[in-house]
C-alpha cells in the first residue's frame, strides 16, 4: 500500500467550494492556502447593494462585483437537500437566524460561516487577497501570484505550490442575449448580475429575457412595480403571447426578433412594443482570468475544456483541478465529493487513469453529447444525472451513495417550483422526506 503524501495546495476563492476544497485537503493531511479577494467567506452568497457600473457587465476594465444575489433571494432548494452531507444545514435556535426550509440568502451565508468556523478553515484564507495569475513554473511546480487588495500592482507576492484548486465560481461574468438591432435601440440594458431591487423599473415597460428560477424570481417582483413584463424565452414556441396566470401583467412570448430605432422591440411572434428596459436574465460565462496554462485548458463557448469528470485537465493532473464547474444541481454536496476526490488522489490513497485513458473519456463524452445535439455550452449542464455522478466519485473515494431522500426531494422540488412558482417555498408535499432527512441528520449531530 502507498503512503498517504502531503502537499502544498493552493485554493483560489472561499467561497462553498473552496471551503469544501480547503476542508477535504486538510483533512486528508495537505498544507492549504486558501486565497480570497473579499475580506469573508461564503463568495456568492455575500450579498451587497453595490453593482457594476456597467448594468450589462460586458466592460473587461470594469470593476468586478462579486455577487449576483438580488435582495429579496431566497434559496431555489431546500436547505436539507443543498446541505453538505457532513455539516447539516438545519435551523439554528440561537442569534437572528431565518429557520425556513427555504431560507434569504442571509442565513445560507451564515451557514457557509459556521462550517468554516466548524472545521477551522479560516486560519487558511489569506483575506482581501486577489490572484493575479497562476502558471507553471520550470520545475513543474505551479505559481500563483497574489496581491493585497488595494496594494499597488507592484506590491504582488509569487509562490511555489504543488498543485492548485480553482474554486472562483462562475456567476459573476454576464453572458448577454444577441439582439439584432439592439445598438442603436434608444432603451436601457442589464443583466440580472446587476439587479438588486425592482424600484428601478417603476412604471416601466420591461423585456426580460431568461426562463431560469432568477428570471422567474424577477419577473414576478418587477412585475409589482412595472407598468408591464414582457418574459422572452427560447422554451416559448412561435405562438400568440399568453398572459402568466395570477398577473395581469406578465406576457410570456418566444425569442425576439429585433430592437428598432424607435424604442419598440418585435417578438418572433409578430408581436410589437415600445420597451423602456431589457433585462438580461441569460446566466453567465465561465472566467479564469488568472489561469495560464498555455493554452492546455481552454474555455470555447462555455465548455472549460478537455476536462476529465468536469475536474481535472488529463495533460495537467491531479496538478490542476477545479471544483464547482457543474450546474442545474445541489451544488453543496457535489462540492464535498469532488473535494475528496482531488485530496485522496493528491496523496496519492486514490489513483487517476492515466492521460491517455482520461483523454478518451473526455472524447467519449464530448461525443454522446453532440450526438444527442447538446450544444457545446451545456457541456458542465447535469440535468438529470448528477446524483450518478456523485455516486460515481463516492465510489472511487470509498464513501458512502447518495440518500435516497435527497435524491427523491430534489426531483419533488423541481415539479413543485414548476407546478407553482410563486409558492413553492412555501407550499410542498415531501414531508416525508424532510423527516427521513432529520433522522439521517440526527445520526450525525448526536
Ligand atoms: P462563489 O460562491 O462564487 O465563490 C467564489 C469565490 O472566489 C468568491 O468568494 C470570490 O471572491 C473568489 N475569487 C474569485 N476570483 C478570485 C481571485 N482571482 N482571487 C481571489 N479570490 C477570487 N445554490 C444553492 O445550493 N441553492 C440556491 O438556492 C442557489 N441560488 C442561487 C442564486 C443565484 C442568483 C446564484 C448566482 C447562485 C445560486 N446558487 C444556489 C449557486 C451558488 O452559486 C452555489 O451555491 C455556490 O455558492 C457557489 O460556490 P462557489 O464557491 O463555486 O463560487
Amino acid at each position: 500500500m502507498s503512503t498517504a503524501v502531503a502537499r502544498d495546495v493552493a485554493v483560489i476563492g472561499a467561497g462553498a467550494a473552496g471551503l469544501a476544497a480547503a476542508r477535504h485537503l486538510r483533512r486528508e493531511g495537505h498544507s492549504v492556502v486558501v486565497f480570497e479577494r473579499e475580506s469573508l467567506v461564503g463568495g456568492t452568497w455575500i450579498y451587497t447593494n453595490n453593482t457594476e457600473p456597467d448594468p450589462l457587465g460586458i466592460d473587461p476594465t470594469r470593476p468586478v462585483v462579486h455577487s449576483s444575489l438580488y435582495a429579496s433571494l431566497r434559496t431555489n432548494l431546500p436547505r436539507e437537500a443543498m446541505s453538505f452531507r457532513e455539516y447539516p444545514f438545519v435551523p439554528k435556535k440561537t442569534g437572528h437566524r431565518d429557520p425556513r426550509r427555504f431560507p434569504g440568502h442571509k442565513e445560507v451565508l451564515e451557514y457557509l460561516k459556521d462550517y468554516a468556523t466548524e472545521f477551522g478553515i479560516g486560519e487558511l484564507v489569506r483575506f482581501e487577497t486577489v490572484v493575479n495569475r497562476v502558471w507553471r513554473g520550470e520545475n513543474g511546480k505551479w505559481e500563483v501570484r497574489s496581491r493585497k487588495r488595494g496594494g499597488e500592482e507592484e506590491e504582488h507576492m509569487d509562490e511555489a505550490f504543488d498543485a492548485v484548486v480553482v474554486c472562483n465560481g462562475h456567476y459573476s461574468e454576464p453572458r448577454i442575449a444577441h439582439i439584432p438591432g439592439v445598438d442603436r435601440w434608444p432603451g436601457k440594458q442589464i443583466h440580472s448580475h446587476n439587479y438588486r431591487v425592482p424600484e428601478p423599473f417603476q412604471n416601466q415597460v420591461v423585456v426580460l429575457i431568461g426562463s431560469a428560477a432568477s428570471a422567474v424570481d424577477i419577473s414576478r417582483e418587477i412585475a409589482s412595480v412595472a407598468n408591464q413584463v414582457h418574459i422572452a424565452s427560447r422554451s416559448i414556441s412561435d405562438e400568440e403571447a399568453t398572459m402568466v396566470p395570477g398577473y395581469d401583467n406578465i406576457w410570456l412570448h418566444p425569442m425576439i426578433e429585433r430592437a428598432h430605432e424607435d424604442g419598440t422591440i418585435s417578438f418572433s411572434n409578430g408581436f410589437k412594443i415600445v420597451v423602456d428596459i431589457i433585462l438580461h436574465c441569460t446566466g453567465y460565462k465561465y472566467h479564469f482570468p488568472f489561469l495560464d496554462t498555455k493554452g492546455i485548458v481552454t474555455v470555447d463557448d462555455n465548455r472549460v475544456g478537455p476536462l476529465y469528470k468536469h475536474v481535472f485537465p488529463p495533460s495537467l493532473a491531479p496538478w490542476l483541478s477545479f471544483v464547482g464547474l457543474p450546474y442545474k444541481t445541489a451544488p453543496f454536496p457535489q462540492f464535498e465529493i469532488q473535494s475528496k476526490w482531488i485530496a485522496g488522489i493528491l496523496s496519492g490513497r486514490i489513483s487517476l487513469p492515466s492521460p491517455e485513458e482520461m483523454t478518451k473519456d473526455i472524447e467519449a463524452f464530448y461525443s454522446s453529447l453532440q450526438k444527442c445535439g447538446v450544444p457545446k455550452r451545456y457541456t458542465h449542464n447535469m440535468t438529470g444525472y448528477q446524483f450518478e455522478y456523485n455516486d460515481w466519485i463516492a465510489t472511487k473515494c470509498g464513501c458512502p451513495q447518495t440518500e435516497e431522500w435527497r435524491k427523491k426531494m430534489y426531483s419533488a422540488t423541481s415539479l413543485n417550483r414548476e407546478a407553482r412558482p410563486e409558492t413553492y417555498r412555501d407550499e410542498w408535499e415531501d414531508e416525508d422526506l424532510v423527516l427521513e432527512a432529520y433522522q439521517d441528520f440526527k445520526k450525525q449531530i448526536s
